[in-house]
């Protein structure tokens, strides 16, 4: 077993996982499902279907366009129905959705090509499959799989780490995965590491997943290229730069990326879509996620359709409690309130939390007292509180000698600032300030 480096910063919040010891469950098929052309990092796809067509489930509805994208598949059989602006989770504004009633047989599509010795297949041939599949980051970036496979030629990769730290409170969907799909997320991993040529692969999870610890251990006891490494639960150890350093004691240097290091990183559930794009066929049609909060009355861990509205998950868990206050998509966190559940469940979605009034607390936030908790706590060991002033002021140019494009919206300053200040959402805007900014310079 690997012993890790320790980070800079972090912080210990309550862990909350009231659904760890609860099976994945398989949602049953909704009515409807809405997927949206954009559910990745990059750019948004093109329909490829129009309404009253029907469709089958796995079947490609919406095509890649241009590099970093990645194309969007019927979660369900039956016809489209419509297509129509839904609000994006993340974008927080109204993007395109392409809706499908289901028709209840869910037949699916013939799958294009199995792979089952992808070891003397090309590995161009094998990125481009997962390509096809629709494969983005599971653990929230949902960055395209395909590409992040593909780093530049004359970049050594010599690890790759496979993320199962899940260090947000309240989501468990990844230590179930980890239970209960644990051979998936090891094969995932190796064909992984054979698509970039490393030599060594890490399986990062944190202590307080003991049971998954158990299992992948005895997966990885007969692989002599891949390790398992336990590591104390910290918030945000699940974080990539931070998970490097402390595996392989490396820095990724300001403006880089894992790569320039020498190192990819993917999440578990990313291992176990790729295990099953190649070895079975399968299109991304569906993820687990994490229901919780004491907003909702029966929390689980399920295995949902792309494109189920929150609505339909809440039913399924039983309707929300009377003190509902606040829903999450995403850890507490980084996670991001919801202002409806006319939301659909995307690629990058880990969990919704459905927060009580005691849980949801809002406070009245004050001026700055400079304790300087927020420095302490900075894992990119920026100054949080500094670019919290500026950016308050609307000293938009001042703010950028503080670094906010490094900033990982951890949301550890906010955690512990005592004035409750907002810091992450105000670097967010800042963040995107600058980059609207870049885009009209050039
Ligand atoms: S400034 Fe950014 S990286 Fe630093 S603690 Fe706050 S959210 Fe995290
Ligand atoms: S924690 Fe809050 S009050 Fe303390 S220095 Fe940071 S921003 Fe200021």
């Amino acid at each position: 077993m690997k012993k890790a480096f320790k980070f800079y910063g972090g912080v210990y919040p309550p862990e909350n996982k009231i659904t760890a010891e609860k099976s994945i469950e398989v949602m049953p098929v909704p009515d409807k499902v809405a997927l949206p052309l954009i559910q990745h990092t990059g750019i948004k796809c093109k329909a490829l279907v129009s309404r009253g067509d029907t469709v089958l489930l796995g079947e490609e509805i919406a095509e890649a366009q241009g590099h970093i994208t990645a194309p969007v598949h019927a979660s369900v059989s039956g016809k489209v129905s419509d297509i129509t602006a839904y609000l994006h989770p993340y974008l927080g504004v109204p993007v395109e959705a392409i809706v499908i009633e289901s028709d209840g047989k869910d037949e699916k599509v013939k799958p294009k090509r199995v792979y089952d010795a992808y070891f003397r297949c090309a590995q161009k041939e094998l990125i481009s499959a997962i390509k096809d599949a629709g494969i983005t980051g599971l653990g929230g970036a949902a960055f395209p799989t395909h590409v992040k496979l593909s780093p530049p030629k004359d970049s050594e990769i010599d690890f790759l780490i496979i993320n199962g730290c899940e260090c947000e409170p309240y989501i468990t969907s990844d230590d179930r995965l980890m239970q209960e799909h644990s051979k998936e997320v090891v094969e995932g991993a190796k064909i992984m590491m054979y698509i970039l040529g490393a030599v060594k692969c890490i399986i990062a999870i944190e202590d307080n997943k003991p049971l998954a610890i158990e299992i992948i251990k005895n997966i990885v006891f007969n692989e002599p290229n891949i390790d398992l490494a336990v590591l104390k639960a910290h918030y945000p150890q699940g974080s990539e730069k931070q998970l490097i350093k402390a595996l392989t004691g490396r820095v990724v240097p300001s403006n880089k990326l894992p790569f320039n290091s020498g190192v990819i990183v993917n999440n578990v559930a990313t291992a176990y879509a790729v295990s099953r794009a190649i070895k079975e066929g399968e299109t991304l049609t569906s993820r687990i996620i994490t229901v919780s909060g004491k907003g909702i009355n029966n929390p689980k861990n399920l295995k949902v359709r792309l494109g189920t509205l929150l609505s339909d998950i809440a039913d399924y868990c039983g309707g929300l409690t009377d003190d509902l206050a606040q829903i999450v998509m995403g850890g507490p966190m980084v996670g991001i309130s919801m202002p409806s559940l006319n939301i659909p469940v995307i690629k990058g979605t880990t969990g919704i939390l459905f927060f009580s009034k005691k849980e949801a607390i809002k406070r009245e936030y004050s001026d700055c007292f400079r304790c300087g908790r927020c420095v302490r706590v900075c894992p990119m060991e920026l100054f949080p509180n500094q670019l919290s002033v500026f950016i308050e002021n609307n000293y938009i140019e001042e703010s950028k000698q503080f670094y906010p494009m490094e900033c990982i919206e951890c949301g550890c300053c906010s955690y512990v600032c005592p004035a409750n200040r907002p810091i992450v959402q105000q670097i967010r805007f800042i963040k995107y300030k600058i980059c609207q900014e870049q885009k009209t310079e050039k």
